[in-house]
């Protein structure tokens, strides 16, 4: 029988479960996730007398319940009090839930806020898992990590008309966050905030969080950090003093620098914040959206994670996700959050929202009152284009900055669409006649037909043959044997 704090689970709880995947064939069910609308998750400061500390309400069915392979719409509110907790803070708690879930086995949580993508597997249902438990997880993850807290409730909803019917308020819930900060620049601090909580799944994954560049994720943004790093100072979330700003335009401090150096163990040497060029931000793997570059019109492309089919460069964002996570530095693709395509520094050194040529229509309704008014009417979504020949008809229709660059876009090194055509022009002019070249390390040939009936062979080693024309022709025996 176990026991300690979690021996009434059914399943194993502790951090060897964090980064545990449950594929589709070993899941019970799934909670939120792409194909689900409505799934969110919520941490709310209340006062004292409104949260029963230990109480967990499930709204819908059960996971013994959910008819096996089900996929249904989800939401997790924690109500938590605390005479030091500040409603600042929730932002901060609210992303533990990621972790917490996790330490579960058998649960796999994904992503975050409106994003969420959970799985049950069905070994821990059979073993008797329920939301039942992990609430209790939840609530006591909450008290022994978080001593700020002190009465927590955690309630599910799994019914999806109850899911649907919070859905929206949630989402006004993220917005106000997001807008706390605005305004404040980066220039006006004298430190950041580093976050290294995904490093469980991204080693060398280390954030920079400023006022003007929100973490990847879309949850932890300059305050939350800030709030983070005063209630637990040596927690993963702390203070980066910025030091010396080397590059304004690109957004490189020494601070910075040093700090990434640190916490990625020597991996990752330096940072530019403001670019998806060079030496950018990690991306770890629960980026809200990815920035990916398309060199036919030396623009980038943006892509969310609840866009379904492929982006106008024909690649999912799955797949894009995984040649972009892992906490490296992707030239050309970058992660990052919808808060972070709200700020003026969005991008800065590579032409901000001038460069940006395609991005899905539901994210570009989340940011449309962001982007500048003489672009965001010449940025297609997948319902004007579907393909890069029709994106270079729709952007030069449309004249996009990106076309012919104007002379700051130039001077931040932007060749531009009739830049890049110019130069497959140029190419194609000056290449040398088609010419195949084989290398074969042994070629042999026989030779016939030499005065006085002798046969010969010839071998060639490590053949390198230049020929303008390949012909593979079948020789037919001729009549009589021979060929
Ligand atoms: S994405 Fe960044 S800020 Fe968000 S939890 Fe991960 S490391 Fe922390």
């Amino acid at each position: 029988m176990k026991s300690g704090m979690f021996g009434d689970i059914p399943v194993d709880v502790g951090v060897v479960y964090e980064g545990e995947r449950i594929r589709k064939g070993e899941m019970h069910a799934e909670l939120g996730g792409p194909d689900i609308k409505h799934k969110f998750e919520l941490f709310r400061v209340k006062s004292p007398d409104k949260v029963e500390d230990g109480k967990i309400k499930v709204v819908g069915p059960e996971f013994k319940d959910m008819q096996e392979g089900s996929k249904l719409p989800f939401a997790i509110i924690v109500e938590a009090s605390g005479k030091d907790l500040e409603e600042e803070m929730e932002g901060v708690f609210e992303r533990r839930l990621h972790y917490f879930t996790n330490w579960v086995e058998g649960f796999m949580h994904l992503n975050q806020r409106n994003t969420i993508w959970c799985r049950v597997s069905k070994k821990s249902v059979q073993r008797g898992l329920t939301l039942e438990h992990l609430g209790k997880v939840i609530a006591r993850l909450y008290h022994s990590e978080c001593p700020i807290i002190e009465k927590v409730q955690v309630t599910f909803y799994t019914d999806p008309a109850e899911v649907e019917k919070l859905y929206s308020e949630a989402l006004k819930i993220y917005d106000a966050r997001d807008a706390r900060a605005r305004g404040l620049k980066d220039e006006d601090v004298d430190v950041f905030y580093g976050c290294t909580l995904c490093q469980s799944f991204a080693p060398t994954h280390v954030c920079v969080i400023t006022p003007q560049r929100y973490a990847n994720c879309g949850a932890i943004g300059w305050f939350d950090g800030r709030a983070a790093a005063k209630v637990d100072p040596k927690g993963p979330i702390y203070e980066v003093k910025i030091g010396e700003c080397i590059d304004p335009l690109k957004g490189e401090w020494t601070g910075a620098n040093e700090s990434v150096k640190e916490k990625s163990l020597g991996e990752v040497k330096k940072v530019w914040l403001y670019t998806a060029f060079g030496y950018p931000h990690t991306s770890c793997g629960c980026f809200e959206a990815i920035a990916f570059y398309i060199p036919e019109v030396d623009g980038l492309g943006i892509v969310h994670r609840d866009f379904k089919g492929p982006a106008i460069n024909g690649v999912p964002f799955s797949t894009m996700a995984d040649s972009t996570a892992g906490g490296r530095q992707v030239d050309g693709f970058h992660g990052l959050s919808f808060e972070y395509m709200r700020s003026p520094k969005f991008l800065q050194a590579d032409g901000g929202w001038y460069r940006i040529v395609w991005i899905p229509k539901e994210a570009k309704e989340r940011v449309k009152d962001f982007i500048p008014p003489d672009v965001v009417d010449k940025i297609p979504t997948e319902e004007d284009v579907k393909s890069v020949e029709e994106l270079k008809e729709f952007l030069k229709a449309h004249g996009h900055p990106i076309v012919e660059p104007s002379e700051h876009l130039k001077k931040l090194g932007v060749k531009g669409l009739k830049g890049v055509e110019a130069e497959v022009a140029a190419t194609a002019e000056e290449a040398a006649p088609p010419t195949e070249v084989v290398t074969a390390p042994t070629i042999t040939m026989p030779v016939s037909g030499v005065p006085g009936g002798m046969e010969f062979e010839i071998i060639l080693k490590n053949a390198k043959i230049f020929a303008e024309k390949l012909i593979v022709r079948r020789i037919e025996k001729r009549k009589g044997g021979k060929e």
